[in-house]
């Protein structure tokens, strides 16, 4: 059996070239789901730049920029104030190279979108896609994820995320007829990217996606601060996974997220303990001496109640902590924000900020990994 380094760098001359053709291609376009989480009867779209056309029965109807649809429960839409057409849907199709649209919604929010927009009526409302080039996509998620003012190297390490996180559930809403949708259950989507790093980013590192030694894309998961410690994967949840292992980190430490304090009642606290299982004082004062100063306990369960069980009953920011006794009162001095599997984004950002590489920042919280070209996984596989 050929080793996997060997086996990359024997294809290495073919992926180049692999490379070098797939970047001739135009990108790939998803179908987003947006602003469900809203009763929408009624809207208003504007075209901000390019120019778009909506094909209904023999007709063709052309937009450019500053002209206005009003579309209405029943889809009756009207073209720049005129009478317009009446039908259950259609779609905006952009012909420019860049192309751009507002919506604006009854309750006077505006929001927008690149490429193109489906409006169709289910159920008496009205339902809005995005069909958006995957980069312009990519791009909007991770001015919502990562924010303003980070390094560029850390941009670049969040869009290969997102995209890797994309193209693995490009299927998650498959049965609905979309690929994903746009709020925290997929990722997170409300407007097209604003900001010129994170464009420059999301291009210079377009294609580009993360596999495991199996070529498969990965779990791109990933939390606030890890406290200078990241988790197994299985120490969380279930399953061990083979990138998911647990990294001593150093560079979160002293960042806003790297430690907290709560004080809770004794009570309280022994209620998730013995919820399942009565515990007997001696079990809960051996529960009382959780100490996890120097690192986190090497497995996952205090007395067979889980540390994720305990985290969420009682709120807590991690489940890296020490616990002192004070009284009827337990002070829990904690680590950490979120829960510790992955990318540690705080970590992370300081490593592009001391600047690391994208590379170097994802090869440290994630063991045994590849950055590859997304059309190039196939061509690997076979
Ligand atoms: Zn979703
Ligand atoms: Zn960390």
């Amino acid at each position: 059996m050929i080793p996997l380094s060997e086996y990359i760098t024997k294809r290495f001359v073919c992926f180049g070239i692999i490379l070098f053709f797939a970047l001739q291609v135009k990108g790939d376009n998803l179908l987003i789901s947006i602003l469900g989480e809203k009763t929408i009867n009624s809207l208003s779209v504007k075209i901000t730049r390019g120019a778009y056309s909506i094909k209904k029965n023999s007709s063709i109807y052309n937009l450019n920029k500053g002209d206005r649809l009003k579309i209405r429960s029943g889809l009756i839409v009207s073209l720049n104030d005129s009478v317009g057409f009446e039908a259950s849907g259609f779609e905006l199709i952009g012909h420019e190279y860049v192309n751009h649209f507002e919506i604006l919604t009854a309750d006077g929010h505006t929001y927008k979108y690149d490429d193109n927009l489906l409006v169709s009526m289910l159920t008496g409302e009205v339902q809005l896609m995005n069909r958006v080039d995957l980069d312009h996509y990519v791009a909007g998620v991770v001015e919502g994820e990562a924010g303003y003012g980070l390094p560029l190297e850390y941009y670049k390490l969040q869009a290969i995320l997102c995209r890797t996180y994309g193209l693995k559930n490009i299927n998650r809403h498959k049965s609905q007829g979309y690929n994903l949708c746009d709020k925290v259950h997929c990722q997170v989507y409300h407007n097209k990217c604003k900001k010129n790093d994170i464009i420059k980013a999301t291009a210079a590192t377009s294609g580009l996606v993360v596999v495991d030694h199996d070529l498969n894309l990965i779990n791109t998961t990933f939390h606030s601060n890890c406290g200078g410690q990241t988790c197994n994967s299985e120490d969380v949840w279930v399953r061990p996974v083979s990138y998911l292992r647990s990294i001593k980190d150093s560079f979160c430490l002293g960042e806003p997220h790297s430690v907290w304090k709560k004080k809770i009642n004794k009570e309280d606290f022994k209620t998730v303990f013995s919820k399942n299982n009565p515990i007997d004082s001696l079990e809960f004062d051996s529960v009382l001496n959780i100490c996890q100063d120097t690192a986190r306990f090497p497995h996952k369960k205090i007395i067979s109640t889980k540390l994720t069980r305990v985290r969420s009953e009682l709120g807590l920011r991690s489940t890296f902590f020490s616990i002192e006794p004070d009284s009827n009162q337990l002070l829990l001095f904690g680590k950490g924000f979120g829960h510790g599997v992955g990318l540690c984004q705080e970590g992370g950002i300081v490593m592009a900020r001391k600047e690391y590489s994208y590379v170097d920042i994802l090869k440290f919280y994630y063991n045994s990994v590849f950055i590859v070209n997304q059309r190039a996984i196939l061509f690997f596989k076979e």
